[in-house]
């Protein structure tokens, strides 16, 4: 069985690698190399994330503003159980990834912060149970609607969510050696100023739709093995 990380942390944007170029290239001298990508609009979490895991358009999963119904739609938390493939969700709790893809055959955990998803991921990846797992991250989110999102608070919470990527991947390179597995680091969306000096985003422009995603492959996993 091939195993599968999915690291979503909330609004890093592709613009986040020219503010912080040796953290991002560090990523590609880890093995990682960049999928540039356009969000869906409106750029918010949950239009976003329903689009990223179901593959429909806003207008096709039914999430088109800032809301958190489960998804009736089907999603790769539908397709990848229905094919035996063991999958789990960690999350902040409440969080958008926490709620829409509810009522699956998966298996679901919620946390208070990102440091206890980020325990609860470890301790999940070293069980070994699951096949696939899926782990959000909301710090930098949080710091760029409180304050701004290119500050030193803001910058902070990135670095450290680039650091919870490279502590998951150790552990599931570690469990997984051997085995084909992928690694992927997947925001949903980008940020900007908005008006009144705050991180804001929700427009279709470059700063919030220009994300960028980062691909691990194992070597086997890159010989399709
Ligand atoms: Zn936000």
């Amino acid at each position: 069985m091939k195993k599968l990380l999915i690291y979503a942390p909330d609004a890093i944007g592709r613009l986040m690698a020219e503010k912080l170029p040796a953290e991002f290239g560090a990523l590609a001298a880890a093995g990682c190399f960049k999928v540039p990508l356009q969000s869906v609009y409106p750029p918010k979490t949950p239009v976003c994330f329903a689009s990223m895991f179901s593959g429909l358009a806003p207008v096709g999963h039914g999430i088109r503003k800032y809301e958190k119904p489960v998804l009736s739609c089907r999603t790769i938390f539908d397709a990848l159980p229905a094919r035996g493939v063991r999958t789990a969700i960690a999350a902040v709790k409440d969080s958008s990834i926490d709620l829409i893809f509810r009522g699956r055959r998966v298996d679901y955990f919620s946390g208070q912060d990102d440091g206890e998803v980020t325990l609860l991921a470890l301790g999940l990846i070293e069980e070994g149970q699951h096949d696939c797992l899926l782990v959000y991250h909301q710090r930098y989110d949080d710091i760029l609607h409180a304050s701004a999102p290119w500050n030193a608070a803001a910058l902070e919470a990135v670095k450290e969510h680039l650091l919870a990527f490279g502590e998951l991947t150790r552990a599931f390179d570690t469990k997984w050696s051997g085995l084909p597995r992928a690694a992927l680091f997947a925001p949903d969306h980008g940020a900007h100023t908005g008006p009144d000096g705050r991180g804001a985003h929700g427009d279709n422009i470059p700063d919030d739709m220009d994300v960028a995603h980062f691909w691990k492959f194992s070597p086997a996993a890159a010989q399709g093995s």
